[in-house]
Parts: C-alpha cells; sequence; structure tokens
C-alpha cells in the first residue's frame, strides 16, 4: 500500500489527501493552525465572515468533481429581486447595466486573447479604451488585482467571460465555505486519512512522498528554494455588519477602478444575526498604496449604494490580503510558467501559485489532483473515478 503526507489541511491538501485515500493509498495531514481550511475558513460567532473564498464557481473542475461526491450541500441562491439590485459604478454613478463597449468583449474567447500582449492594449483595440477599462476593473473580482488590464490578455479575458456568464457561474454554500471545507473533512476521515492539527511541519518527511499543499510563501521556507515566487494581488479587505434597510444594492462592481462590495447576506441569511446585514468590499490597491487607500474607496462605494450606511454600522473589520489571492499572469507567461509542481525526489507542490489551470481555488484543486496522480503514478481521470 502506498503512504503519502501531506503537507497544509486548506482546500489543495483536503482535495490531494481525498484523492489518494480513494486511490487505496495511507494518507496523514498536518496541518499547522488547529482548524481546517486554511484560506477557505468562515468564522465561528455572530458574523460568519468568510477569511477568502465565497464564490463556487460552477464551471470549474473542483464543482463536478465535489458534486459527484455529494459534498458541496446546500447552496444559498440569490433571490431574483436582489439579483436585480447588482449596480455597476460607472463615471462615478451608479448604473444597472454595463456600458455597451464592454459587453461587445465579451465575444472574444480567452484563446482569442493574446498570451503575450496586456489586456488593456489588446482589449483597446476590440472595444475602445473606455471598454476595455471597464472590462478590466470588472474583472478584478476574480483577481484581486490593482491592475488588470497590465496582466496577460488571455489571463484576464478568461476571468473576464467566467465571471459575467449568465446564468452566473457562482454558487454559495450555505453559511460559508467553511462547511464545505467540513464536508470535505468528514469523507476524508472515512476514507481513513489522519488528521494532526497543529502540527506545523519544519522538515520535509522522507520516508514517503509528501505533497507541499501550503501557500506558495510557506512552501519557499519549507523547501529552502528562493525560486519559489510568483505574482499576486494585494486587496483591502472590509466587512461590515449594517442594520438592515430595504432596498440595500445586493453587489456593486466599480468599473472605474477595481473593487467589488458585496452584501452575503442577501443570498444566505444565516451569516448575521436576524435585522442585520453582512457587506464585504475587497479593493485592490497598488504596492505602493496603504489599506486606507482602500477603505476609502470602499467607503466611497458604500456611500453611493448604501444610504445611511455609516449611521447603521454595528460591527466592522478591516484587513489586507497580501498574496493571498491567487496566481496572477504577467504578458508572455501562463499557468505552465509558474513553479512546477513535480520538485524531483518525491515532492510535489499543489496551492493556488503553482503550474496547474483554473480560476482562484479550481487551481489549488488541480494541482493537488496532479501531485497525487504524479506521486502515485496514476492517470488523473482514473483519480478522479477512483
Ligand atoms: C479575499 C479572498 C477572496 C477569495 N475569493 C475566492 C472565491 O470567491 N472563489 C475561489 O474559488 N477562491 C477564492 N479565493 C482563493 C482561495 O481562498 C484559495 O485559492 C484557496 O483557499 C487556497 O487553498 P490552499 O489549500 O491552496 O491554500 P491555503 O488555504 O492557504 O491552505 C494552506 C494550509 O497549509 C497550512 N500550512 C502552512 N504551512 C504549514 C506547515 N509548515 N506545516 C503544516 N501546515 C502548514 C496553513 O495553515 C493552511 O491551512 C479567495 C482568496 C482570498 C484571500
Amino acid at each position: 500500500m502506498h503512504r503519502i503526507t501531506v503537507i497544509g489541511g486548506g482546500f489543495a491538501g483536503l482535495t490531494a489527501a481525498i484523492t489518494a485515500a480513494e486511490a487505496g493509498a495511507k494518507v496523514t495531514v498536518y496541518e499547522a493552525r488547529h482548524t481546517l481550511g486554511g484560506r477557505a475558513r468562515t468564522a465561528e460567532g455572530p458574523y460568519r465572515t468568510n477569511d477568502g473564498p465565497h464564490a463556487l464557481y460552477s464551471g470549474g473542475p473542483h464543482w463536478s468533481w465535489l458534486r459527484q461526491r455529494n459534498l458541496i450541500g446546500p447552496l444559498a441562491p440569490i433571490p431574483p429581486l436582489e439579483a436585480a439590485r447588482l449596480r455597476l459604478r460607472h463615471k462615478d454613478t451608479l448604473r444597472r447595466t454595463p456600458p455597451f463597449a464592454m459587453v461587445k468583449l465579451l465575444r472574444h474567447s480567452a484563446r482569442q486573447a493574446p498570451v503575450d500582449r496586456d489586456f488593456m492594449s489588446w482589449a483597446t483595440e476590440q472595444a475602445g479604451e473606455e471598454g476595455a477599462r471597464a472590462a478590466a476593473h470588472y474583472s478584478a473580482v476574480a483577481l484581486f488585482h490593482h491592475d488588470p488590464g497590465a496582466l496577460s490578455a488571455a489571463f484576464v479575458q478568461e476571468r473576464l467571460r467566467r465571471a459575467t456568464k449568465l446564468p452566473p457561474e457562482a454558487h454559495y454554500p450555505c453559511g460559508g465555505w467553511g462547511n464545505l471545507i467540513d464536508r470535505m473533512a468528514a469523507r476524508a476521515w472515512n476514507l481513513g486519512v489522519r488528521m494532526e492539527t497543529l502540527s506545523r511541519v519544519d522538515t520535509l518527511p522522507t520516508d514517503t512522498p509528501v505533497v507541499v499543499a501550503t501557500s506558495l510563501d510557506a512552501a519557499r521556507r519549507l523547501l529552502g528554494d528562493d525560486s519559489l515566487t510568483w505574482a499576486s494581488g494585494r486587496t483591502t479587505l472590509i466587512d461590515l455588519a449594517v442594520r438592515a434597510r430595504r432596498g440595500d444594492a445586493f453587489a456593486v462592481s466599480d468599473l472605474d477602478a477595481p473593487g467589488w462590495i458585496e452584501r452575503f447576506t442577501a443570498q444566505d441569511r444565516s451569516l448575521a444575526p436576524a435585522g442585520e446585514q453582512l457587506i464585504q468590499g475587497q479593493i485592490p490597491i497598488a504596492p505602493h498604496e496603504s489599506k486606507a487607500h482602500g477603505v476609502a474607496r470602499a467607503e466611497h462605494l458604500l456611500d453611493l449604494a448604501y444610504e445611511g450606511w455609516r449611521e447603521r454600522v454595528v460591527w466592522r473589520r478591516e484587513s489586507v490580503a497580501n498574496g493571498r489571492t491567487g496566481a496572477v499572469d504577467l504578458p508572455g507567461t501562463s499557468w505552465r510558467d509558474r513553479p512546477a509542481i513535480d520538485r524531483g525526489d518525491g515532492v510535489y507542490l499543489a496551492g493556488d501559485q503553482v503550474a496547474a489551470p483554473g480560476v482562484l481555488s479550481e487551481v489549488s484543486f488541480n494541482s493537488a489532483l496532479t501531485a497525487v496522480s504524479l506521486a502515485l503514478g496514476r492517470s488523473h481521470l482514473d483519480l478522479k473515478h477512483a
């Protein structure tokens, strides 16, 4: 029987553990913190904020894998009345529909967009500067970067297409991603996976193949390999609980600058006490900007879309997610250029900044599958249906 060690108990680590155990391996997971889930944790307490992900994209490979195993669980659909309350900030006023030039860009598939050019110059040729800029800013909802227009056109166009699909790809696990993680942990447990929490690993074990399913920063330290770097975003996060008011926007996408605000209780009432609404803003900031810059821009969006929100606030929290929002690809690079999964000597990387395709956590999922297939010498297809 194969034995495998997995370091990190986030979405990637749990995917790797379940996949390996389903293929008959004896798996041990070591997680540094006292809970599993990594960035996919959901806070306990009256305000069930997600540390990282909210949206589970149904177009991704993780969706069908989770569904086959009955792990998606109940979803919180967006009521049609709330969906109609999506607003777009354009030229500093709120509107309900995107500028026509931006819509024109959606006709192009990601394959038609070049890898080696920046999105802004390519998209300007297709739809004019105004449409290109609006589209670049809209795509920030799925890439968390302060200047999406400067990234690879193919990379941004894929995210733009997926984030604007109708019906929407974004689905929301009831009660947050923490519940999804609990179901994955239960599945791993039932398959006999040993899960050791509060177990930070400082030295790589050499007696079994190892899947290092940590952030890329942590993997760099653990492997002592300075080449393990890749670009990511920097985003101010602002969480607010406000007293409910009829007519508040469901979400606001900033087309004048990258930024997104969403009232997550619109689809899931269980995230905050009765009579209160939970809102999260994510505002990408440049390397020279501070958290305060992001907060100021979030407050401006809130002023536009949530009347009297300042007087209604009952709880508030701010932070910066630095390099935690997954890989971004610069012109001339694609996921294939990121740090390779196979590091030699039975060590494999899994995570959202390594050489695997997909949007956000899908990269963690895909790389976990590849890491296990390499470690066990089995094909992806074999493992998906094991
Ligand atoms: C603000 C924000 C919003 C996001 N929104 C979305 C979204 O809507 N949809 C989406 O799909 N994705 C989203 N993401 C991305 C998603 O959160 C990540 O891609 C995914 O959670 C990464 O999972 P992972 O397992 O690869 O890494 P992590 O979640 O970072 O897990 C790594 C784990 O390894 C552990 N660890 C680290 N070092 C060690 C060690 N030495 N020993 C043992 N354990 C160790 C850590 O404690 C952690 O639990 C978002 C991220 C952020 C920050």
